[in-house]
């Protein structure tokens, strides 16, 4: 029997603004996308959004405290960047954090040796940079997308080109064969283990 084709819908910089609007989308289309947080923008009024989150299936991941690039940071402020985001979300919603990314995907081998959880990159939509078009967006994930790609989208505030292009990408995935999943559940259906030293995945299968 053929495998199902997979892909992973993984956003960053929330919660923000556009959060719920996403959360709308994925839960109209009946999929689920995986949410890497900032740590400083998971504030008291942002709890119904994890929630929401964790309710529709989605996974919560981590994208730092403060959204600094990380790469000529020391050990300790390393440590203390996951510690607290993993902190704020466990007290908040009492889930462990599984996946990160490095802001800017900034890297550096003190990062690796000081971060206890797989580095997730991604299928590049350009959806930060604010002169992407929605189109655009859309061309950019269809072009890269393959069977156990991540894509690296933004929830963050204000980016409504990426609420434009969402349900676009997502029909244009589904009808070229595609089922939807979180990260967690991309690497357990391949049968990858993620916890490799000094790996940043874009495709499960890289
Ligand atoms: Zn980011």
């Amino acid at each position: 029997m053929e495998e199902k084709k997979l892909v992973a819908l993984t956003f960053d910089d929330g919660p923000s603004n556009i959060t719920e609007q996403v959360l709308d989308i994925l839960e109209a289309e009946g999929i689920v996308g995986t949410f890497f947080l900032i740590g400083q923008n998971v504030t008291p009024d942002k709890k119904s959004t994890l929630e929401r989150q964790l309710k529709l299936g989605c996974e919560i991941c981590n994208h730092s405290l403060t959204h600094n690039p990380m790469s000529d940071m020391t050990a300790e402020v390393i440590r203390d960047e996951i510690a607290k985001t993993s902190a704020i979300i466990r007290d908040m919603v009492g889930i462990e954090t599984k996946f990160f990314r490095p802001p800017y995907i900034a890297l550096s081998d003190t990062m690796y040796d000081n971060i206890d959880m797989p580095f997730i990159c991604g299928a590049d939509s350009r959806d930060w940079d604010p002169s992407t078009s929605a189109q655009d967006r859309v061309d950019r994930v269809l072009a890269q997308v393959t069977d156990g790609s991540l894509v690296l989208m933004h929830d963050m505030k204000d980016n409504l080109k990426t609420l434009e292009a969402l349900p676009e990408i997502i029909r244009r995935l589904r009808d070229k064969g595609f089922s939807f999943v979180t990260a967690s559940q991309i690497f357990e259906a391949k049968g990858i283990d993620p916890n490799q030293p000094h790996k940043l995945w874009s495709n499960v299968f890289d």
